[in-house]
């Protein structure tokens, strides 16, 4: 993601996140820790209760969040997953007589509790959909395949969709389930249990009219926003996703993805990957169809759906990987002239990141005013003004390495994508513009070492709310101190294999600081920890490491 810097990036408080989560956090927060948390426990949402459901619910709390459970993500080295998020409580249990644990509602990350969930994971999503602008109405098929990854097997789990979907049906491996929705948890209980390491293939019916979800990251929203020419988007961090299809949403759980869309026919849809044209189901008269379909498994808030009366501008990158781009009736003047600079720009990336690890590039160039763009995978989406700069497309395309290909194991993580991303232009610049980086580096720092504001915020573990701040600015100064620090040969090493081991899995921080130590041969700890995770600017001794100093 990369906002308008200077503007934007650094308003966003933890309160503004998605409305209906953020009151779910604090019913959970409230019910197992009996804490400190001083509003609005009681506003959970009565879930949508199906005929015949068989739900072990209790008022207020969710049950499913307080179940026996096994979580399916590992919490990364070093990062403690609070007992709020992942440990079972007793209060909820397993059904009388069988065997089998309930899914966490959550995935284990402490800054989202309530996102993702545990007990299995998904490897694809189908998504078959209707939809017309003029109504904002959507109806849709979703088929997530997956293996139930509890050790005790599956008696009932959670997917996240946001409750402005209505969900009218729930087969698990073939047989119809029972269901609820629980504001944004659709909480389902197979007719029969579901083996450990067994097969889950769940579709789910439902329909709507999707919005967007309350207060996103960099003070925007996130979820289904609507154009100004009468379309409709999907994009945000660090979920949206659910506000249009049922979902494990955390990128601990990365999976293939796919989307029919059936449209009126004077509308087109642009997704992520390569558009299919074989074996589409008929639209019916005055409909038309689109297929697209990503292969490789990205996070959920990597996928996107654009909607609209758009122009295509198709090129090929070296490889003759196809890229397609969107323009928007209203994108800005030179989104065509960016959109032509895609393949350029990842030749010049691929120099320093590697092979590019899609089999398709492009972008979608929107008139929206997001104040943000996102590096959805294979196609990200820039917004109107100032946003779409050329500096924005280098920046996203560079995330298609740095956390589309490597995705986080937890946000707190987050530097992995946007301190690599936001020192790409950097790169660019040195090969392109001959830009003398280390001069670049000194004037930046000349001007931040007395502020103490500025190093306050650190680049690692700086706390849910703040992920999208200090990575932009303070990550490209830490990145570069680190060239300097370990050499170039053992930085350009680093950028293109932390790619190529990570690439396709999910990494953490500390993972990477393994890996530095390694290239660098030898402790670079206190360094790491003095430009990363640092609340002060770095002490002297780490400050202006190599030709920095001179
Ligand atoms: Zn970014």
């Amino acid at each position: 993601m990369a906002g308008l810097y200077g503007a934007q990036m650094h308003r966003t408080p933890p309160a503004r996140r998605a409305r209906s989560r953020q009151t779910r956090h604090r019913a959970l927060a409230v019910v197992l820790l009996a804490a400190t948390v001083t509003s609005a426990c009681s506003s959970m949402t009565a879930g949508t209760a199906t005929p015949g459901t068989t739900m072990h619910t209790s008022a207020g709390a969710k049950p499913s969040s307080s179940a026996t459970s096994t979580t399916t993500a590992e919490p990364a080295p070093g990062i403690t997953v609070p007992s709020t998020a992942a440990q079972p409580n007793a209060a909820s249990g397993e059904p009388d007589g069988a065997q089998g644990t309930i899914g966490d509602a959550g995935i284990g990350d402490p800054y989202y509790p309530l996102s993702g969930n545990g007990g299995y994971q998904i490897d694809s999503y189908d998504i078959d959909l209707k939809y017309d602008p003029d109504s904002n109405a959507l109806s849709s098929t979703a088929k997530l395949t997956g293996t139930v990854t509890s050790d005790e097997g599956l008696t009932q789990f959670n997917l996240d969709l946001q409750p402005t979907m209505t969900v009218t049906g729930v087969d698990v491996n073939g047989a119809p389930a029972t269901f609820e929705q629980q504001d944004a948890e659709l909480v389902i209980s197979p007719a029969e249990l579901v083996a450990a390491q067994g097969a889950l293939v769940v579709e789910v019916a439902y329909a709507g009219e999707p919005d967007l979800i309350q207060g996103g990251t960099l003070g925007s929203d996130s979820g289904w926003y609507r154009t100004d020419s009468g379309g409709a988007i999907v994009i945000g961090e660090p979920y949206s996703a659910s506000s249009w299809y049922p979902v494990n949403e955390h990128p601990a759980d990365t999976a293939t993805f796919a989307v029919t869309a059936t449209v009126p026919q004077e509308w087109q849809v642009i997704s992520n990957g390569i558009r299919q044209t074989d074996g589409l189901p008929d639209p019916g008269a005055g409909n038309a169809v689109f297929r697209w379909a990503l292969s490789d498994p990205v996070a959920s808030y990597l996928t996107t759906l654009y909607i609209d009366k758009f122009d295509v501008v198709e090129g090929k990158l070296a490889d003759g990987k196809p890229i397609v781009s969107a323009i928007a009736p209203d994108a800005n003047d030179d989104a065509r002239q960016l959109a032509d600079s895609t393949g350029q720009i990842l030749d010049v990336l691929s120099g320093y990141f590697g092979p590019y690890p899609f089999e398709a590039a492009g972008g979608i160039f929107t008139g929206l005013n997001t104040g943000y763009a996102l590096e959805t995978a294979t196609r990200p989406v820039y917004g109107g003004g100032p946003i779409a700069s050329f500096e924005t497309v280098v920046h996203e395309l560079a995330h298609q390495w740095y956390g589309d290909d490597v995705t986080v194991q937890r946000w707190s993580d987050i530097c992995l994508n946007e301190c690599f991303a936001s020192y790409a232009p950097w790169l660019y610049d040195a090969q392109v513009n001959k830009t003398d980086l280390d001069a670049q580096w000194k004037q930046q720092m000349n001007s931040l070492v007395n502020q103490p504001r500025f190093w306050r915020s650190p680049l690692v573990d700086m706390g849910a709310g703040e992920e999208f701040t200090r990575v932009y600015d303070r990550g490209p100064l830490a990145l570069h101190a680190l060239r300097a620090e370990i050499g170039d040969d053992a930085f350009f090493r680093l950028l293109k294999e932390w790619p190529a081991t990570y690439g396709g899995k999910n990494a953490s921080f500390d993972e990477l600081e393994q890996f530095v130590n390694t290239l660098a041969g030898r402790d670079v700890t206190p360094f790491m920890d003095a430009w990363f995770r640092g609340t002060t600017v770095p002490d002297e001794q780490f400050r202006y490491p190599g030709n920095l100093g001179n």
